[in-house]
């Protein structure tokens, strides 16, 4: 009875109410957050948003879930450790959709995750047609009752014949066909064209192809005769497996004296088999679509729809040089027995190619290269030479082979994935592959004009109201240019979330509490009108939503919006003001609220207005994805912001081609594969080039901050050189937590131990025996002015920066930390837990420590991830910062803010997917704000422009 209560006022909370909250830097924060509404959180980077909504709410919407499972699932749940809250009340089911892209796997498929593929398998079972695999023709599986009425259906008078056949077209003496025949008491049987009685048949040839078919019936078309023609066909159907072939001739031929040919025949099957030439199919179900089960995958590929070959690019060097002269990388990097070994075989493929070892092999067109690669007629190509080298090998020399292989298209499926049986099914003229190569958009286009055969429509249409309904939820979030067979595995995480929360809305639950974590990232400010959209109906079919962002329109818009702060870690913590939007706009204190006012910017302007570059880098006839031939020229020396809506081709033509070819052009990196281009000018003039990626810096405890950006190696020195290490014998290597004697032995030095769950990710909890120090006794023995080295590890920053004033070298580090706002960070804080924001802020320090070349490229991309306001002020400063010490800074970002800091635009587009792929713009923001071509110059604000 009291429960029952209970669970009655649970309903009746309209708010989901959280009291004493104490996660990582939470300062006891009490909130209530309003149910069914839209609610936004923001605040600088490290205040402690996530910690809030992710480590607190969904932690403990988690944890009464699990508590709701199965007594086997409960089992772990102790183990799960309860977030540090006094209460939350009100909590409603809660879904978190985050961007990991680390759970993504390779065999979920833009289709897989919003389900349309579920739908699109069903529809193909249903409605598709199959066509032979082998031969193309199209089969129809059909019930013995509907061969039967469209036979009975001929014209009154019709002389029919029906045919069981038992043999098409094989070899062999076939005696056990004839005896089965024998059996079933029928007496006339047709072999090879020619009537015979079964106890009088010819010797049939061995080695020849023979076709038998048994004489079941001989039938004229009578108004009283369905049930006749029906018992005859299942005869014939049972002797011949599902198949009858009726020949047929029609009043007034019937009593003529006709030929034999101007009988009519045709073939029926009850099965899915080709009536042409035998081949069958298994039952067409839903899952002869499904790649990742054995019934539908491609054998070749088990359904990845790649497979690992070796790549022309990496194994040839130079396709116009001789082999002696060093044409094959492969070659070259090889030594010893193995080196011998693969030039034997090599060089007897040169000279069947009618080339010599020591002369040019002169590949020049791209045809000839292939014929080279794939081998044409009976001559074996290099792949092949390759694949038997690599064949014969040991796992060690296979191992490092493969450093020559790229996973490139299934050859048996060309990336389809799927079984030919499956392939082979068509709906309106295309098979799954087809409609998987179709991007959102036109997938939408094409259901939307799909005409299905009317005694179909039943069956399908429920189907693809479903289907249609889910690829408008997807146009509106801005994905349309994907294509729906794209793997999740290279999706960015924005791309990745917003797939997600289609397939959330499309999912109709109501009462569910969704969490998201920056929704906007990639996304062009055209698009995020469409993505607030999303989001309330999200919220107006009957769900809460809580979304941490930093985009102003976002936040204006909300029902709710909470800013927490006023700073970072230690700093921070605490809720600064909550309230409706306008509410907020007029607190005092919250920065978030300056900002929104307009009393704060993020930048202003800056003398001088543009800068002068100094030369260029020009890459020319850039293909990759979408791209159409693009030639860019990137000035160097300024700062460049790289535009375009999401899908435009920005990071196809910087990410995966500029930045590479930079890359090897300078030498940097060996192995990284820029996208196809012709050629890339004006490297020279640049010594060095450095991404900053938001990527982890560390996926275990074993990295912090500290040790990523090497202040960690001159802390220890200190340590090292005091008189009680001397005393000891103690010297660098006893204060790492990495290797060493110093280092608990239990935890091995990282403070944690892992439990690995079978279900969840990895839990990590502090080691029992050093209690997260990660030294042992003796070691944290050791003091210097008062402080253990564990002692160091637990400082902040800013604290550490006190300490260590009077060593230059670890100011310097510490001090770059600083500067990039990370003052509030522990050093010892385990990498794994950092944000990418943090993180991509550790390595902007880094670097930023390091000595000057002035001749610098850096990359990033969208740095503003995950940044306040606030935050972003500060990366503006440090990027200018490089600038004007000489070095080049390029940035795909979607902040308006940084667009108009920047020197130079590019802007790529004009839309997304195909319609994209070409330089729309370049020049200063004001030209693109002039430009009508460009969409992102419509939202530049000119009066921040200077001309
Ligand atoms: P925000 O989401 O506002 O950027 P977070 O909630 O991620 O901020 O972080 C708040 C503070 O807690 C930061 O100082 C951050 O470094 C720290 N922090 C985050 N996760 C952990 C963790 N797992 N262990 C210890 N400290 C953490
Ligand atoms: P942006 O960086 O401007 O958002 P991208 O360069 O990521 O754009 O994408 C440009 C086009 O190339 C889009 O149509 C996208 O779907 C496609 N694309 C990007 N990466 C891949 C990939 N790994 N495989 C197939 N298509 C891709
Ligand atoms: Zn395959
Ligand atoms: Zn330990």
């Amino acid at each position: 009875m009291a429960a029952k209560k209970m669970a009655a006022d649970q309903r009746e909370l309209k708010s989901l109410k959280v009291s004493g909250a104490r996660v990582h830097n939470l300062k006891d924060v009490s909130l209530e957050i309003p149910h069914n509404q839209l609610t936004v959180l923001t605040g600088v980077s490290g205040s402690g948003k996530s910690s809030l909504a992710f480590d607190t709410i969904y932690a403990e919407g988690q944890r009464q879930y699990v508590e709701s499972l199965s007594t086997y699932a409960r089992q772990f749940l102790n183990q799960m450790q309860r977030a540090d809250v006094d209460a939350i009340d009100g909590l409603q089911p809660t879904l978190c959709i985050d961007q990991r892209v680390g759970v993504a796997n390779p065999r979920s498929t833009v289709a897989t995750i919003t389900e349309i593929y579920d739908y699109l398998r069903l529809l193909m079972a249903r409605v598709g047609t199959p066509h032979c695999f082998t031969c193309g023709s199209p089969i129809e599986q059909r019930s013995p009752d509907a061969i039967a009425q469209q036979l009975f259906e001929l014209e009154e008078g019709t002389k029919l014949v029906m045919l069981a056949p038992v043999v098409r077209g094989r070899k062999g003496a076939h005696r056990d066909a004839l005896s089965a025949i024998q059996k079933a008491g029928l007496v006339r049987v047709r072999i090879d064209g020619e009537v015979y009685e079964i106890d009088d048949t010819p010797q049939l040839s061995q080695r020849k192809n023979h076709t038998i078919e048994a004489v079941v019936d001989k039938i004229v078309i009578r108004p009283n005769g369905l049930t006749r023609i029906l018992e005859s066909l299942q005869v014939a159907l049972k002797l011949a497996g599902g198949l009858v072939a009726v020949r047929y001739i029609t009043p007034p031929m019937v009593d003529a004296q006709v030929s034999e040919d101007q009988w009519k025949e045709e073939l029926f099957s009850t099965r899915y088999s080709c009536a042409q030439c035998g081949a069958s199919y298994e039952e067409i179900e839903p899952r002869t679509f499904s790649f990742n089960s054995p019934y539908g995958a491609c054998p070749a590929c088990s359904g990845l729809g790649r497979a690992n070959q070796f790549d022309a690019e990496l194994v040839v060097r130079d396709w116009s040089v001789s082999p002696a002269a060093g044409a094959f990388a492969i070659l070259e990097n090889a030594q010893g027995k193995l080196k011998r070994d693969l030039k034997k075989r090599l060089q007897k493929l040169v000279v069947s190619t009618g080339r010599q070892w020591d002369q040019p092999l002169k590949l020049v067109k791209a045809g000839q290269r292939v014929a080279f690669m794939e081998g044409s007629g009976n001559l074996a190509g290099l792949r092949s030479v390759l694949d038997e080298f690599y064949a014969a090998s040991d796992a060690e020399t296979q191992s490092w082979l493969s450093g020559y292989q790229d996973a490139l298209a299934c050859p048996a499926c060309g990336g389809a994935r799927l079984r030919p049986e499956a392939l082979s099914v068509l709906l309106a003229g295309k098979s799954m592959f087809d409609i998987t190569s179709m991007s959102i958009g036109e997938g939408l286009e094409w259901l939307d004009g799909l005409q299905v055969p009317p005694d179909k429509q039943q069956i399908a249409q429920p189907i693809l109201n479903e289907m249609l309904h889910r690829f408008r939820f997807l146009v509106k979030v801005g994905v349309n240019y994907l294509t729906l067979g794209r793997s999740a595995d290279t999706l960015s995480g924005g791309e990745l979330q917003r797939v997600r929360l289609a397939t959330c809305i499309g999912s109709g639950l109501v009462g569910v509490c969704y969490i998201l974590d920056e929704p906007s990232i990639g996304l062009h400010q055209r698009d995020n009108d469409r993505l607030i959209e999303s989001l309330r109906s999200l919220q107006a079919e009957g769900n809460t939503v809580v979304v941490v962002e930093h985009d102003e329109s976002m936040m204006r818009t909300a029902d709710f919006l909470v800013d927490m702060g006023p700073g970072a870690g230690k700093q921070g913590g605490e809720i600064v003001v909550a309230g409706t939007p306008l509410q907020v706009e007029q607190d005092r204190d919250s920065l978030t609220a300056a900002y929104l006012r307009g009393d704060r910017t993020v930048f202003e302007s800056r003398e001088p207005a543009v800068r002068a570059p100094r030369g260029k880098l020009r890459l020319e006839a850039a293909t990759l994805h979408n791209l159409q031939n693009v030639t860019v020229e990137v000035p160097l020396g300024l700062l460049v912001g790289v535009t375009g809506v999401s899908g435009s081709g920005k990071s196809s033509l910087f990410g995966e081609t500029l930045i590479p070819a930079l890359s090897r052009a300078l030498g940097q990196s060996t192995l990284a594969k820029p996208g196809p281009f012709r050629k890339l000018r004006g490297a020279e003039a640049v010594d060095k080039l450095v991404e900053i990626t938001q990527s982890p810096i560390g996926r275990s405890p074993r990295s912090t901050p500290a040790t990523y950006c090497g202040v960690f190696d001159l802390i220890r020195t200190v340590w090292a050189n005091t008189r009680e290490s001397k005393q000891r014998g103690f010297t660098l290597s006893r204060f790492s937590f990495n290797s060493g004697s110093g280092r608990c032995a239990q935890c091995q030095g990282q403070g944690q131990e892992k439990i690995e769950m079978n279900f969840l990710a990895d839990l990590y909890v502090p080691c029992s025996v050093c209690n997260g120090l990660r030294f042992n006794r003796q070691t944290l023995a050791v003091r210097y002015r008062d402080k253990s080295i564990a002692d160091v590890l637990a400082m902040s920053v800013d604290e550490a920066l006190g300490f260590f004033e009077n060593f230059s070298k670890i100011s310097r580090l510490l001090g770059s930390l600083e500067q990039v706002g990370l003052g509030y960070l522990t050093l010892g804080q385990s990498s794994n837990t950092l944000s990418g924001g943090e993180s991509q802020r550790i390595k902007l320090a880094t670097e930023l420590a390091r000595p000057e070349t002035g001749q610098t490229v850096y990359f990033l991309d969208e740095p503003t991830t995950g940044l306040h306001f606030e935050d972003v002020r500060r990366l503006l400063s440090v990027l200018n910062g490089l600038v004007e010490r000489g070095n080049s800074v390029i940035v795909i970002e979607h902040n308006l803010d940084v667009i108009q800091a920047c020197d130079w635009l590019i802007d790529i587009g004009p839309e997304g997917g195909s319609e994209g792929g070409n330089i729309v713009a370049a020049g200063p923001p004001a030209t693109l704000h002039q430009n009508p071509a460009s969409i992102t110059g419509r939202y530049l604000n000119p009066a921040t422009l200077a001309e």
